[in-house]
């Protein structure tokens, strides 16, 4: 079998799939059904390596058979989430007051890597005080296409600290300008997090589907994620990456949705 993964990567499908393998055979054994090899398409990668045992037509999981619980059409639909990188930094500053008349939200353009900043402690009492040390959260730009997002990720993790600190550093002077403010004297610290796999992208059919025209009737069809997001045994699919976009009512809505698949289950 050729070694997919040398060429293109860890495949998302390998990777839930490998998932799905371990909390399967960690947490209800052999009572959810496996599929073989046999029934797969030959372009499926695997996730993982050695012997699958002696019966390739094996249907219950066992522990030494490399086996994928997704089916082909799950697997494709698991392939169509596309999730983006981000990067985020957290900005201690000396004083409030170059910003306290900012309100929550600042958007601004030109830089290298960032969009805008809030005020991370703007929602208390103290917002508008302007003797106060705070924070800034800023958060990174992402115009990339859904391809390139992979990439992106890669530029994101080898980007070195000082490129976004210079970044930083030349846009709160230029956006802060007139505002008595100077990076090197105001800046106490500064904390950058990459975050590789971020948010869902919700790209274009992911949400939704195109519906159908059927005898000039529109016919609604549901979109990959629905498909992806199918219950396997007692396994359930929550978090936003099954849902439409990168926000807490994704998130809330996976886990209701996911509450109602298992209750009956308990
Ligand atoms: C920078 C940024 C800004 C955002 N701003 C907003 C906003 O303003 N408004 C809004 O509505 N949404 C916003 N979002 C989106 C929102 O935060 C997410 O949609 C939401 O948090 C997703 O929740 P979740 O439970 O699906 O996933 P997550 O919050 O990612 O939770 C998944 C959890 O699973 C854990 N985990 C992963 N793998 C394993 C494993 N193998 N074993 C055990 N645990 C594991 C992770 O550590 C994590 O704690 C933002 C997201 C980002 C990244």
């Amino acid at each position: 079998m050729p070694d997919h993964r040398r060429d293109e990567g860890i495949k998302r499908r390998d990777f839930i799939n490998g998932m799905l393998i371990a909390a399967g055979t960690a947490s209800v054994g052999s009572s959810v059904p496996m599929r073989a090899f046999a029934q797969l398409a030959p372009s499926t990668t695997f996730p993982c390596d050695g012997s699958i045992g002696t019966d390739p037509n094996v249907t219950r999981g066992a522990r030494t058979a490399c086996a994928q619980l997704l089916s082909a059409a799950q697997a494709n639909a698991f392939d169509q989430v596309t999730l983006s990188p981000v990067v985020t930094a957290n900005v201690t500053i000396r004083s409030a007051t170059p910003v306290v008349d900012l309100g929550y939200d600042a958007y601004y353009w030109g830089s290298q890597y960032w969009a805008d900043f809030v005020v991370a402690d703007w929602v208390g009492p103290n917002r508008n005080n302007p003797n106060r040390q705070t924070v800034l959260t800023f958060y990174g730009g992402n115009t990339a296409s859904v391809e390139d997002q992979p990439n992106e990720r890669i530029k994101l993790l080898t980007t070195p600290f000082s490129s976004h600190e210079d970044s930083l550093r030349a846009d709160m002077n230029r956006v802060l300008a007139g505002r008595n403010f100077d990076f090197d004297r105001d800046v106490i610290a500064m904390y950058l997090y990459r975050w590789g796999h971020s948010m869902v992208y919700p790209k274009p059919g992911w949400p939704f589907s195109a519906p159908i025209n059927k005898n000039g009737q529109v016919i609604r069809v549901p979109s990959p994620r629905f498909y992806a997001r199918q219950q396997i045994g007692r396994i359930s699919f929550g978090a936003q990456d099954v849902e439409s976009s990168p926000a807490n009512e994704s998130a809330i809505g996976a886990g209701v949705r996911t509450s109602g698949e298992v209750l009956p289950l308990l």
